[in-house]
């Protein structure tokens, strides 16, 4: 057996901040006292509980949020102060890098062949945007009139809200955390109820690097805290990573008071393969793609589109290479598949093989539990699924691929383009022609050419469609939590009454 988690409400661990809320710079419980259990998904055991927010503690964290961006505690620092504290936090995140790491595996069972590079790479994206920081520039602009200097100045929005998934846990905060941070803003984040643990130990971590009190708030809770914080009217901000369906409804609520959003949502993303493609390289991208994380990726590869010379062999060759997967300990780095996060996740995907069957799709390997303990089900593949089926429509989130078979280009393109959706591609040839050609006409926002689901903080991250608005990652994402000032200096003119304004 192995190591259970040692945090929890009733350790020593709570006095450091454990799993209560962090609202002002204090630690506290609910003000109602409500709490949540944790639950390990491999175990399937609950192992600790979390202080549950209800609407008078988020209120309390927004206004803390508020008082700490009016007095200016941290957009009035130096930027390079800022970034002087965000590097200290990137070196501590190194320092707890594999308790960070368990902590979030405990949380959601992803393997920690995957967790631990994520984690060295949260240090990355910290580090980035601590770099970037001081060269938040407006710009100097030729003025439109005579007698004037014109420029313009960059200025943190106020306070960011950041509502989180359980995929990835700290990846996804901190392309949002950083960014924030790095402008000037103050943030209150509601991690999701699944995988909450891990965010109050990055924001321990936030206050043992020197980020003043207020500037970071935790309030862990479900829907409904979810809810009270997009309602708050102090919150200028959201960011948020999740389904498709709650990123609508958190935009719809925050457009009647104007409050600004970025949405990172799902996906259903095609892997296109010409026949031309390496197909032995080609089926171990694919399973990165699909089979990866149990399939929980907004970025999963879910369609694959194979064209007709090659649909058979490489179809068998998918099949066979996911029937080889090791299940088992999430803990262990030989595991190359592990549980679903929840039980919840786990009668979801379930419900899509019985869709599956009720649809009478042809399933070549997978396709029901897998009988042993943990939220386990098996790498699945369905064939030649007609482009029609909720297979090939919905989001999973699950090793689930559907098979599509397709002729020359002009019919991959239309297929890999049916979609609501358009978060990422891959495109797998070796014609260097082709691959130019298909990435110019794949909707999505990011295509990878003979590879797939890699990402990085220099570039850009997000989806076209219904897969999100606006973009995380790469040096603009800066601007995604600015406000720009215009700013026209008369250097001399006659003051008069103008009435030829432009406005
Ligand atoms: P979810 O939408 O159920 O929940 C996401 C977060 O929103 C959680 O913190 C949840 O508590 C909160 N929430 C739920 N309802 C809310 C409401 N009405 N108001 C405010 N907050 C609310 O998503 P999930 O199941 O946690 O995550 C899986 C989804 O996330 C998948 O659809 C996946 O594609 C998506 N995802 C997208 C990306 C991306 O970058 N595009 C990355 C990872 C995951």
């Amino acid at each position: 057996m192995r190591a259970r988690p040692q945090l929890g409400l009733s350790t020593g661990e709570q006095a450091a901040g454990g799993f209560r809320l962090l609202i002002g710079g204090s630690w506290r419980d609910a003000g109602d006292g409500g709490t949540r259990p944790v639950h390990d998904p491999y175990l399937e055991q609950d192992w600790g509980m979390v202080a549950e927010a209800g609407g008078g503690d988020v209120a309390d964290a927004a206004h803390a949020a508020r008082h700490a961006f009016a007095d200016r505690r941290w957009s009035g620092l130096l930027a390079g102060e800022r970034a002087r504290i965000m590097l200290r936090l990137a070196d501590l995140i190194e320092r707890d890098a594999a308790k960070l790491t368990t902590q979030q595996i405990f949380e959601n069972g992803k393997l920690v062949s995957e967790m631990a590079p994520g984690t060295q790479a949260l240090a990355g994206d910290c580090r980035f945007f601590a770099g970037l920081a001081e060269t938040n520039n407006g710009a100097s602009v030729p003025p439109s009139r005579p007698g004037f200097t014109t420029f313009t100045l960059k200025e943190p929005i106020g306070v960011v809200a950041a509502i989180t998934p359980w995929n990835t846990p700290l990846g996804l905060l901190g392309w949002k955390l950083f960014p924030a941070l790095a402008a000037g803003n103050t943030v209150v984040i509601k991690p999701s109820e699944v995988t909450p643990t891990s965010t109050l130990m990055l924001a321990a971590l936030c206050q043992e690097a020197g980020i003043p009190d207020g500037v970071v708030n935790v309030v862990t809770g479900g829907r409904a805290t979810g809810e009270a914080l997009v309602e708050h009217p102090e919150i200028d901000k959201i960011a948020f990573t999740g389904s498709t369906a709650t990123g609508q409804a958190i935009a719809s609520r925050a457009a009647l008071r104007s409050a600004r959003v970025t949405l990172e949502m799902g996906g259903k993303s095609p892997q296109v393969i010409f026949a031309d493609a390496d197909l032995d390289r080609t089926v171990n991208g694919v399973m990165a793609g699909i089979f990866a994380a149990t399939g929980q990726s907004c970025m999963a590869g879910s369609r694959v589109l194979v064209e007709a010379p090659v649909f058979d062999r490489f179809a068998e060759m998918l099949a066979a290479r996911g029937e080889e997967m090791i299940a088992g300990d999430p803990l262990d780095p030989a595991t190359q598949l592990g549980p679903l996060a929840s039980k919840g996740q786990l009668e979801k995907v379930l419900s899509y093989f019985d869709v599956a069957k009720h649809e009478g799709l042809a399933c070549m390997t997978g396709g029901k539990r897998v009988d042993r303990s943990g939220y386990f089900v098996p790498p699945t593949v369905y064939r030649d699924v007609p482009p029609d089926s909720r297979l090939a429509r919905e989001e999973i989130f699950g090793p689930v691929a559907s098979l599509f078979r397709f002729e020359g280009e002009e019919q991959a393109v239309q297929l890999a383009n049916d979609t609501r959706y358009g978060l990422a591609a891959g495109i797998w040839t070796n014609d260097i022609n082709r691959a130019h050609r298909m990435l110019h006409r794949l909707r999505a926002g990011s295509v990878w050419v003979n590879n797939y689901r890699i990402v990085g903080h220099t570039l850009p991250f997000g989806g076209y469609g219904q897969s999100g608005v606006g973009r995380e990652m790469g040096a603009d994402a800066l601007d995604a939590y600015c406000e720009t000032k215009s700013v026209w200096i008369d250097t001399g003119n006659d003051i008069a009454f103008r009435t030829g304004g432009e406005d």
